[in-house]
This record gives C-alpha cells, structure tokens and sequence, in this order.
C-alpha cells in the first residue's frame, strides 16, 4: 500500500502494517520488528506536513487502540490510548465534564501525534 499524509508532501510504502488492539500485541509488534532487524514507525493520523510519520519498513496502525483507559476526576487528570482522535476525546471529556485546556484549529490529530510534535493553539 501507499501511505500519503494529508497534505500529499510526503509518501511511503510500508512492506507491513500492523494493526495491534491491545498493550500486549503492540509489544508483540515492537519486539517482533525489533528482532527481525527492521525498524517500526507509529502512524498518528498523517496531518503532520512533513515525512515524520512515513514508514517504509513496519507501521504501526494505531486506529484500533483508543479511548480512555481512566480518569480521575479529582486532579482532572485523564489515561489516554495513543491512537485516540482529539474529535474523539473531546466527546468522551465532555462527557465526563473535562476539556483540554489547548487546542489547535482542527480536531483529526491522534492524541500522541499531537503531543509527539507540541500541537498548541
Ligand atoms: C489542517 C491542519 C491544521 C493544523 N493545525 C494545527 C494547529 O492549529 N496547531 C498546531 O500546533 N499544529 C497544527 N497542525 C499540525 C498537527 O497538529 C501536527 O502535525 C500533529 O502531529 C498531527 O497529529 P497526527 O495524529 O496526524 O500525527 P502524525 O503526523 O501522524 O505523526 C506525528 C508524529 O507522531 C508520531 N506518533 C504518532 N502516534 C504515535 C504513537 N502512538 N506513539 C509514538 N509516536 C507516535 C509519528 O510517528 C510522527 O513522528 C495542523 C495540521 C493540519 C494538516
């Protein structure tokens, strides 16, 4: 397959895309990969506009390993998995009467594309 981030600027063509839905195949994944010699790369949601996210080895599709995993409630503090649209975990803050106190202008970013480059408003 060809992967593009959503300006077009970069493309890859991963030889494997792994989708893991659980902590225990992620690491499977990783040191699978590891082992092999081959070097993995963790796709967020391909918005950022250089080839940060492009794999042309192993990616690591993360699509499936989302939502909240807890929230406390009392330091407003939540545990977030990584593939986790901020569309997604707004609604799902919302719900539990939380907000991010910062935001970009869009909303497609996964929660760990975001932080891994310092996404702000
Ligand atoms: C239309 C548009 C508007 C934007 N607006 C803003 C804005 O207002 N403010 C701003 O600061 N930025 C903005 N950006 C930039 C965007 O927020 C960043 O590029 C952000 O990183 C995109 O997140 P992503 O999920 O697409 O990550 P990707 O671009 O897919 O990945 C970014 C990096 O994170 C790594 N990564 C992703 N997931 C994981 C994981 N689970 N574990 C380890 N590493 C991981 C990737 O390997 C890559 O190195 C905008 C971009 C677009 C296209």
């Amino acid at each position: 397959m060809t992967w593009s981030n959503w300006a077009g600027t970069a493309k890859a063509t991963p030889q494997r895309v792994h989708r893991p839905r659980s902590t225990v195949e992620i690491a499977e994944v990783v040191a699978g990969v590891a082992d092999a010699g081959r070097r993995v790369r963790a796709w967020g949601s391909g918005h950022s506009f250089t080839a940060i996210a492009a794999a042309d080895s192993d990616a690591l599709d993360l699509t499936a390993w989302t939502g909240i995993e807890r929230a406390d409630l009392e330091n407003q503090q939540v545990t977030v998995r990584s593939g986790t649209t901020l569309r997604t975990l707004n609604a799902a803050l919302d719900a539990l009467g939380l907000a991010m106190t910062n935001l970009g202008d869009i909303d497609a970013q996964t929660i760990a594309g975001a932080i891994s480059t310092g996404t702000h408003g």
